[in-house]
């Protein structure tokens, strides 16, 4: 089994990934005073690895999400998107990367207020340029997906912390995407609903998806299979999540 599983990862190895940094630099200049948020960041994620990024508060892992999400450009250095290279793509294949390619979920979960679960979910469709009719399917195949069938015509203010987020992870779905980015997207729930919420990650990276998450929380980031730890902008360590890997090949094992 262990064989099949390092024959599987440098098989991975050979593939082009679908991200790729190289030495990532991002500053920021306030009030005459410079922020390195990143400094030298180089990583490689591969089609369907499940990564958590964790790390201090303000040690940059949202400025290194949004770059990945193509949402931020960085000072210097590369970035490179299923092996092209990001910054000579124009505004349509950027935003067809943003709107197509990836699905993106946040602590604050990013509802409209007045619209309600359906309307929200079919929004990024709307953006697509999908006809009534298919956006209307796929936004509720979308929510029963995350198990609010029942609760489509509601709005957010009628929802908990937990559906919310899901109708968050709907909308970040309804599209199709293959890498889900999600930063801190337990940090305003309970235990009990993050849990839940991570249960559905489990599901989508089962799937085939890459998922990519932001957390400062280790209970968290256990779930996934690679874990790379930033501080002061710097990426201190980067590695498998042995514990995770183990289970996952002795459930391979089981079944
Ligand atoms: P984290 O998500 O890990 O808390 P961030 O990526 O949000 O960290 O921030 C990293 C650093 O960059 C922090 O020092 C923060 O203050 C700074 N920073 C982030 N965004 C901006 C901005 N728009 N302007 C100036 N400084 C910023
Ligand atoms: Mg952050």
């Amino acid at each position: 089994m262990w064989d099949e599983v390092e024959a599987r990862s440098e098989e991975n190895g050979h593939e082009t990934p679908v991200i790729e940094l190289r030495k990532i630099v991002r500053l920021y200049e306030m009030g005459g005073e410079l922020i390195y948020a990143l400094r030298d960041v180089s990583l490689r994620i591969h089609r369907n690895e499940y990564v958590a990024i964790m790390g201090p508060s303000g040690s940059g892992k949202s400025t290194l999400m949004n770059l990945i999400g193509c949402l931020d450009t960085p000072s210097s250095g590369q970035y490179f998107f299923n092996g092209e290279l990001v910054s000579k793509m124009d505004d349509v294949d950027l935003a067809a990367i943003r709107n197509q390619q990836i699905g993106f979920v946040f602590q604050t979960f990013n509802l409209l207020p007045r619209s309600d679960a359906l309307r929200n979910v079919e929004l990024p469709l709307i953006y697509a340029g999908v006809s009534k009719s298919e956006r209307h399917d796929r936004a509720v195949q979308a929510l029963d997906h995350v198990g609010l069938s029942d609760r489509m015509t509601h709005r957010p203010n009628e929802l908990s912390g937990g559906q919310r987020q899901r109708v968050a992870i709907a909308r970040a779905l309804v599209t199709n995407p293959s890498i889900i980015l999600a930063d801190e997207p337990t940090g305003n729930l309970d235990t009990r609903t993050g849990q839940e919420i991570m249960r559905l990650f489990e599901e989508l990276w089962k799937q085939g998806n890459t998922i990519i998450l932001v957390t400062h929380e280790e209970d968290i980031a256990r779930h996934a299979a690679r874990i790379i730890r930033v501080r002061d902008g710097r990426i201190e360590s980067d590695g498998p999540n042995n514990e995770r890997v183990r289970a996952v090949v002795d459930d391979v094992k089981g079944g």
